[in-house]
């Protein structure tokens, strides 16, 4: 190289260095995200930065099908890629499925958080708060988010509210037949517990007046032994009629190790009328079965995300610890969480209580 190429290289590098300064000089660079579970109503995103101030000019907002899209002008995603950087607060872990920063044009951050539990479209009230040296916090963009509120469902339950018209619960006792499913210490069968309950379960509320439709009644593979899972599971989704209102899939959760416990519930990803269901079967069941409360959850089990109708998977208990097996394989254990999957039911249909 000689050295006038090697002088030009150089100086070209020089500016190009220059430019990429002045640009993040005059540009606000995140630093952080952070989302908190604020109240019954709220989401909060607060979008942490530090440079070029923003005002409310350079944010704009979007938030359709669960997916907040956040576009700040004169910003760069700096430090924040995928997920690093971002603090998402315990409470609020059930809303939030992935943060996405990218510079989609010079100096123009596109930040996309995918929330997976129902929030309101439509709702986002932005503000921002200044740098507070007290509480160690940076200048940040406060997005609060709307939760999907059960008020709103009771309009919709009165819209096709029909005094004649029998609701049709769907009741899956998971595993069965060549599947046992998990095993506790004792022996006791996920199977067999996630069957004794439904059973139970569809006494009541057959006698509250609902239609039970049961994927089984009895200890056999729904569609046969030593199919692939997709292909019982589909069977299982199939037992729904077209007009089906909800479908609760009834399982017990294992682990490797004994001292792992609790109760939880699922929904579909952004399934609203779903999160719902689930939300209510997991407090019905906490209040009534007492175990420890891991919480309501969005996952993406097949039969929820197949069934047609508003679904929610249901963990009673761990059979692997070995007081929860004791219980599980109790009968008037099991009455209680037939009774807890009942209330559940009931308030979804706004008939014997609120919500
Ligand atoms: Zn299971």
């Amino acid at each position: 190289m000689t050295s006038l190429k090697k002088f030009l290289t150089y100086f070209t590098l020089l500016i190009v260095l220059a430019i990429a300064g002045t640009a993040s000089a005059k540009s606000a660079e995140l630093t952080g995200i952070d989302v908190f579970d604020l109240d019954n109503e709220t989401l909060r995103i607060e979008i942490s930065y530090e440079g070029k101030r923003l005002d409310s000019d350079n944010i704009s907002t979007d938030l359709r099908s669960g997916i907040l899209r956040v576009e700040l002008d004169n910003a760069l995603p700096g430090r924040i890629s995928r997920i690093s950087g971002t603090q998402i607060q315990s409470g609020a872990r059930n809303f939030v499925e992935k943060i996405i920063a990218n510079e989609t044009q010079p100096k123009h951050t596109s930040v996309q958080i995918h929330l997976n539990s129902a929030v309101e479209n439509d709702y986002v009230k932005v503000s921002i708060e200044r740098a507070n040296r007290s509480e160690k916090k940076s200048e940040r963009i406060v997005l609060d988010v709307k939760k999907y509120s059960a008020q709103d469902d009771w309009n919709w339950g009165e819209t096709d509210n029909d005094n004649a018209y029998q609701r049709i619960i769907v009741l899956d006792p998971g595993h069965g037949g060549s599947d046992a499913g998990a095993i506790g210490p004792t022996g006791v069968t996920e199977k067999s517990v996630s069957l004794a309950v439904s059973l139970k379960a569809q006494k009541l509320l057959t006698a509250d007046g609902y239609k039970v439709i049961m994927t089984r009644t009895t200890d056999i593979d729904v569609a046969a032994p030593g199919v692939p899972d997709s292909t019982e599971l589909q069977a299982r989704v199939n037992k729904a009629p077209p007009d089906a209102d909800i479908f609760i899939s009834v399982h017990c959760n294992a682990f490797s190790n004994g001292t792992a416990n609790g109760m939880e519930t699922y929904h579909a990803p952004t399934a609203i009328k779903g999160s719902r269901l689930a939300r209510l079967l997991n407090e019905e069941l906490f209040r009534l079965g007492g175990l420890n409360n891991r919480g309501v959850k969005a996952a993406r089990f097949f039969v929820m995300t197949h069934s047609k109708c508003p679904a929610s998977l249901i963990e009673l208990g761990f059979i692997t610890n070995p007081r929860e097996e004791k219980l599980l394989a109790s009968d008037a254990y099991q009455q209680k969480l037939a009774q807890a999957i009942t209330n559940a039911v009931n308030r979804y249909f706004n008939q014997g209580g609120s919500d």
